[in-house]
């Protein structure tokens, strides 16, 4: 039998979950990775509105009883202009998941008409 805890567990998709369970009408988490490793992440709703705040995390593990550092790098720019990759988490399996149609227009939405999902 599969055992959950000992799935991979990230800063990343704690934070997803923790946004998803704190706004039930969110239902995806917008994220843009930075070339340093963190990332910037948003709740997004069905109609493509970001929803509560801006969340920033860090690539690098949480450390036991605390929050994940945010680099050096981020706390003095912010990031935004070190985007890498840009995308959407959504939750569950992905049967579970929006149409692509819905997907791609609430991407398109967040992050203007030049989004695309990976293959
Ligand atoms: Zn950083």
């Amino acid at each position: 039998m599969a055992d959950n805890k000992s799935a991979q567990y990230s800063p990343f998709n704690a934070a997803c979950q923790d946004i998803l369970f704190e706004h039930p009408e969110a239902i995806g988490v917008a994220y843009r990775v930075l070339n340093c490793g963190c990332a910037l992440i948003c709740g997004a709703t069905a109609g493509g509105d970001p929803i509560g705040t801006l969340h920033h995390i860090s690539g690098q593990p949480i450390k036991r009883g605390g929050k994940s550092p945010i680099c050096l790098k981020c706390r003095k720019d912010k990031g935004l202009d070190r985007v890498v990759w840009e995308g959407i988490y959504w939750p569950g399996p992905q049967n579970e998941w929006p149409d692509k149609d819905l997907r791609i227009s609430i991407g398109r939405k967040i992050f203007g008409s030049g989004y695309i999902e990976p293959e």
